[in-house]
Order: structure tokens, then sequence, then C-alpha cells
């Protein structure tokens, strides 16, 4: 069941690469912009049996192209192997989706060096290799959009949280200087920054089920937690013609979130021992 809200084809002949496309919030915006606006996909991430599984899934469902492709985006040779591909297959590219990340709840005093490494190399790394291979073989001469999926983490230094918070705060900056160099190639850059999203991974392990019990959404201005579609929507806004003088910012698409939920170093300590991030 889906309702347009906006034209069918708004993203028509388009093709759209999105890292992490095969789970979670990658997936539907995979799904909205096959489904809804005409787009076709490429889904990108380390394991290809979960990749080519979605593919399949959203082919049957959409009716439109899927290629399923494997990347370590800390890795730049598999991102140019795999861009090489899509632009055999497609002959073009004009989105970028930059969703692929890795977060877990844990205190600073417990973080690994390792850990908080990690988290840099796949979000913040991840990104900028990402977005600089698809510069050098295609946006350059043919411009481009490109969106990053952020989060909120930084903006009242969210406990338990000093690696995703660093590394996505740091893609938000690479947004801006990107958006600066990259407009006179008629590239756009934006960070959509997504906040509490029921059905996810990220809502799983940073106690979503735990707010959802306590009734700790109340105190979200909306009310609720978002939802998958609700971030494809706003993805697709910045991907589309509908934004094109947006560059360099970032949408918050979070109900409110950020301003009123709690950031108690104490009570999230508790629901992190509470192993809800098992
Ligand atoms: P998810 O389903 O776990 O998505 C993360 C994706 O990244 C997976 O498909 C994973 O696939 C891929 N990935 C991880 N490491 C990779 C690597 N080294 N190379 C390539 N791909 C890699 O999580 P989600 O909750 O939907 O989150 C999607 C995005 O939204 C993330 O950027 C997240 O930070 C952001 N976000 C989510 C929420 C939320 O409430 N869920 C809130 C704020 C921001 P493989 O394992 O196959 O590699």
């Amino acid at each position: 069941q889906y309702r347009h809200l906006l034209s069918p084809d708004l993203l028509q002949g388009q093709v759209a690469f999105i890292t992490g496309g095969g789970s979670g919030i990658g997936f539907r915006i995979a799904e909205i912009f096959m489904r809804g606006h005409g787009c076709r996909t490429v889904i990108a991430s380390r394991n290809l049996q979960r990749v080519a599984e979605a593919s399949k899934k959203l082919v049957a469902a959409t009716g439109q192209q899927c290629l399923p492709l494997c990347i370590d985006v800390r890795q730049p040779q598999t991102i140019a192997a795999a861009v090489d591909e899509a632009l055999q297959e497609f002959k073009r590219i004009d989105i970028l989706i930059n969703g692929a990340a890795g977060n877990f709840l844990c205190p600073a005093s417990a973080l690994s060096f390792n850990a908080f490494k990690t988290v840099i190399d796949i979000d913040t790394m991840g990104t900028f290799n990402t977005s600089k291979v698809l510069f050098e073989k295609y946006f350059r001469d043919h411009g481009g959009v490109i969106v990053n999926i952020t989060a909120t983490l930084s903006y009242r230094g969210q406990a338990l949280q000093v690696h995703a918070g660093a590394a996505k705060a740091a893609i938000d900056a690479m947004t801006r200087h990107l958006a600066v160099e990259w407009g006179p190639n008629n590239i756009r850059v934006n960070s959509l920054a997504p906040g509490p999203i029921s059905g996810t991974e990220g809502f799983r392990r940073l106690g979503g089920k735990f707010a959802e019990k306590s009734n700790q959404f109340s105190v979200i201005p909306l009310q609720r937690a978002g939802n998958k579609t609700e971030i494809a929507h706003s993805a697709l806004y910045l991907a589309s013609p509908l934004s094109s003088y947006v560059t360099g910012t970032t949408l918050v698409v979070d109900g409110g979130s950020w301003l009123t939920s709690p950031n108690s170093f104490s009570a999230l300590l508790d629901v992190w021992a509470a192993g809800a991030n098992q």
C-alpha cells in the first residue's frame, strides 16, 4: 500500500546508489524511490546475500531494476569496483545516499580505542570514501546529489554516544565543505538527521524498545517515534528537484526529539546495564 504524495515520475529515469540499502532506513529509501517515483537503484553493503535478497524483494514489489553489490565503505577499491559495475549496468548515477553506519550504546570509559576508530572508519571515512569515488567516476562531469544520513546525537552531547556523535558531526561538517567545493560541478550535498525511527536496527540497539515500554516518547514534542517512510520521504525531497536550491544543510527529521529527550548519563547507564544494546 503506497499513497503518492508527490509526482510518480519525480525520479523517472534516474539511478540512486544507496550504501546500507539492504536493511532498515536505506532499504525503505530504495523502496520509496523505486515504488513511487520511477528510480532505479544500486544497494550496496558488506553482506552480499543480504543485499541480493533485499534486491529481489524490491524488484518484486516495485517492478523497477535494483542492482545488489558488495562493498565495504572502509575500502575505497571495493567502492570503485561497485561504481564501475553500476555504471556499466545503468550508464548513469544521479543520487548517492550515504547510509552505511554502525552504532551501539557504550559509555566513553568502557569504549575501546578500536571500537571508537571502527565507528569513525565506517561512518565518517566511509561517507568520504564513497562520495569521492562517485565524484571522480561520475559526478564531477555530470553533476549529482549526495544525501548523508547523520544523527542529532552531538547536538546535546548524547550520553553513551561519543563515538557515533563524533562520527556523524564530522559528516555534517563534510556536507558543508563538499557543498562549497562541489557546488560549481552542479553537485548538491546535504545531511538528513533522523531521530528515533521504529522498526530499525538503530532503534533496537539504542534502547528504543526500553523507551517505548517506559513511555518515554511522551517527552518528544510529536509524542512518538518516527517511521522509515517518513525518513524516506525526506530523503526523496533532498534527492529530487524539489530541493534544487538546497545545499550544505542538515534536515533534522525527529519530531522535535533532540530538543526535549532525556540526556541523563546515569539513567542511560542503567539502560546500557540492562542490556538494551545486546
Ligand atoms: P541498519 O539497518 O543497521 O543499517 C546500516 C547498514 O549499513 C546495514 O545495511 C549494513 O549492511 C551497512 N554497513 C555497515 N557497515 C558497513 C560497511 N563497512 N560497508 C558497507 N556497508 C556497511 O541501521 P538503520 O537503523 O536503518 O540506520 C541507517 C542509517 O540511519 C545509519 O546511518 C544510522 O546511523 C542512521 N540513523 C538511524 C536512526 C534510527 O533510529 N534507526 C537514527 C538516527 C540515524 P552490512 O551489514 O551488510 O554491511
